[in-house]
């Protein structure tokens, strides 16, 4: 067998970081292994490629484990859960997931044909093109080949107190990026394993979407506050380095959601639009199809804080949603 190069740092003690090749993004995204003996527990764990498998087993390997005892996962996108199958189930390891990402696993990567259509209808009515809903409706397939499911062992509601390596954190549903999206925090070394919740640079897509739950952007926010309100000294991200400020980089995150509400209502103040309309005038033309989808689910997230907040009036019939502004301020 060939040697696999692992990039593999020790984060807190007994806790390694191992950076994986993902192919969107930054390229990177993080997972981390806590040692406990012959035995390691697992936060996250890459996608289902052979190159990626290999990392996971010579850094359990360099960390002096034998097995994989616990993988725990923050959300199910490809790049976080995509080789539990591999790894989990079957006299491998334990599998935890929050119960809000349960019922995503199987209409997203295994019965795809239902939610493709769900998918279709949704891109219609919130003002998409046919031609390129057709096109957008379909790129769920590409997403899915990243994945193995496997079948939770555990059923996460939040709050629970985990055993990871000789550690133990308590788990946080911070929904918003996904609707049972966690984070782990061990209040000892005030450690927050983030997830992709908070980033150093990226803003995570926040969107609203046939999965997600109905009022997104405001969990997200709610989430940051929570997190931040710990005062952790240390936040390990999904993706980019770990960093330190908390409090700040949350007031950044919320700012920036704030000045696009901001700049929605005063598209929308022009007259009525679709959430497709409103996406376009946000973010131009795009070339690459899935940042397409991701324009459109991040403009109707914060459409729909919005109208939660009053600002917006949403209007919906079987063919068509729409947003207009709220009488006093057309
Ligand atoms: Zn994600």
């Amino acid at each position: 067998m060939n040697v696999v190069e692992i990039a593999l740092g020790e984060v807190a003690e007994g806790v390694f970081e191992l950076r994986l090749p993902i192919p969107f993004e930054d390229g990177l995204v993080n997972v981390f292994l806590f040692a406990d003996g012959d035995e390691v527990d697992l936060l996250d764990c890459g996608m289902n490629s052979a190159e990626s498998v290999a990392a996971i087993r010579a850094a359990t390997s360099k960390v002096g484990a034998k097995r994989i005892r616990r993988l725990v996962v923050t959300h199910i996108h490809p790049d976080h859960y995509g080789a539990a199958g591999t790894l989990a189930g079957d006299g491998g390891a334990d599998l935890y997931l929050h119960r809000l990402e349960v019922p995503l696993v199987n209409p997203r990567y295994v019965e795809l044909e239902h939610l493709v259509r769900e998918v279709h209808t949704y891109l219609l009515v919130n003002g998409v093109p046919a031609e390129e809903a057709e096109v957008l409706s379909n790129s769920q397939r590409a997403l899915s080949q990243l994945v193995k499911p496997a079948d939770p062992a555990v059923q996460l509601d939040g709050a629970e107190l985990l055993n990871m390596g000789r550690r133990e954190l308590r788990v946080e549903w911070t929904p918003g990026h996904s609707p049972g999206h966690i984070c782990l925090y061990e209040s000892e070394d005030k450690l927050l394993f983030a997830g992709d919740h908070m980033l150093p640079e990226l803003s995570p897509n926040i969107g609203l979407h046939p999965q997600s739950t109905p009022d997104p952007l405001h969990e997200y926010l709610e989430g940051l506050e929570r997190m931040a309100a710990y005062g952790p000294r240390k936040i390990m991200p999904a993706h980019g380095r770990p960093f330190h400020d908390a409090a700040g980089r949350a007031a950044a995150l919320i700012a920036h959601h704030r000045r696009r509400l901001d700049q929605i209502t005063e598209i929308v103040a022009g007259g009525e639009h679709s959430a497709w309309q409103v996406a376009l005038e946000l973010w131009g033309e795009r070339k690459n199809l899935y940042e397409k989808r991701l324009a459109l689910q991040e403009a109707l997230a914060h459409l729909q804080a919005l109208a939660v907040e009053g600002r917006l009036v949403k209007l919906v019939s079987p063919s068509a949603v729409r947003w207009r502004p709220q009488p006093s301020t057309a």
